[in-house]
């Protein structure tokens, strides 16, 4: 009996020990973007810190803006040599650009560019610049390198013995672990148009939300709207009736680049993609407002149609 009471009183004082677990929040700009990092347990201090750090390190290095960065020395041709992490990155970015068919395209920069997306200084380009930039492989590692730092991050802070965090790093959302009360992270998904999330993505465990969307980045001239993901094969805004493509995945970089990817495919061509695929799930969100879902997306609070395997 007393062995009984014993065991009972260890059990509730581990349950309330889960339930006042130490949790630290912190809202930080980073890679151009707002950024909410949450973490919980004894060392989430050390981990929000060494999220910092982590985020820091990775802009220096894969900025496509600052000329020190490894894209900056690769674009101007002095980097001869990486080390064995940068060329996994580097291989890793190729692949993904293989599967998706060239949807997602590395190699963007002077496009990007000449559109003025970098310093703001937005402008219309002529055909024939654009088909010039296109000849130009310059990198730009923008479409994927968020969803590579949640992806990094939440391994460091295994690393760290936290294994509950949520990282929103600008709409790259990256969990770890479960949430306290076991019950599963329910990340939104923004309306293109503002207002309320559409509806309600729920993930259980480690896994990564990813998002990319018109109404991210963009300007309007004439009362024509030109968003940052582009059509390699025009070198201009993707005009594939899409607002907002929204991947679940448990690997954050493949989640960020098949978002970029399978926006520019347009819902037709990426839910072939997807049945083709075993390794994600997605959302769209049509122009008109209109959404779809793979039939394992986990979506509530919204009326959708379902993206069966079955065509
Ligand atoms: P965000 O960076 O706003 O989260 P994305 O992940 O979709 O959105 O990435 C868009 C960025 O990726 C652009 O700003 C540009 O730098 C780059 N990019 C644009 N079009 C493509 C493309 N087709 N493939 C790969 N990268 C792209
Ligand atoms: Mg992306």
């Amino acid at each position: 009996m007393k062995k009984i009471v014993v065991f009972i009183l260890i059990c509730a004082v581990l349950f309330a020990c889960t339930g006042c677990e130490n949790k630290v929040q912190e809202t930080v700009y980073a890679m151009d973007t707002v950024m909410d990092l949450q973490i919980w347990g004894a060392d989430s201090q050390e981990g929000i810190e060494k999220v910092k750090s982590l985020l820091k390190e990775l802009e220096d290095d894969w900025s496509t803006t600052k000329p020190d960065s490894i894209i900056g020395q690769l674009n101007r041709g002095t980097l001869s040599e990486f080390n064995p992490k940068q060329q996994w990155v580097l291989d890793e970015v190729l692949k993904l650009s293989l599967r998706t068919g060239g949807s997602f395209d590395p190699n963007l920069r002077s496009v990007v560019a000449a559109w003025g997306f970098y310093g703001q200084d937005y402008r219309v380009p002529s055909d024939d610049e654009l088909q010039q930039a296109l000849g130009q492989d310059q990198w730009d590692l923008g479409g994927v390198i968020k969803g590579y730092a949640g992806q990094e991050a939440v391994e460091w802070l295994q690393t760290l013995d936290i294994d509950r965090a949520i990282l929103n790093l600008g709409g790259n959302v990256q969990t770890l672990g479960n949430k306290p009360d076991g019950s599963a992270w329910q990340i939104g998904i923004q309306n293109p148009k503002g207002g309320d999330p559409v509806g309600i993505v729920s993930v259980y465990g480690t896994a990564a939300v990813v998002t990319s969307g018109d109404y991210q980045r963009y300007f309007e001239k004439d009362g024509v709207r030109y968003h940052h993901i582009i059509d390699p094969q025009t070198g201009k805004p993707a005009d594939s009736g899409l607002s907002s493509v929204t991947v679940i995945c448990n690997d954050g970089m493949k989640a960020d680049a098949f978002s970029t990817a399978l926006f520019v495919m347009g819902l037709e061509r990426a839910s072939d993609f997807w049945r083709q695929s075993g390794d994600f799930e997605a959302v769209f969100i049509l122009s008109d407002g209109t959404v779809y879902a793979t039939e394992g997306a986990a979506l509530s609070g919204c009326e959708y149609e379902v993206i069966s395997r079955e065509k």
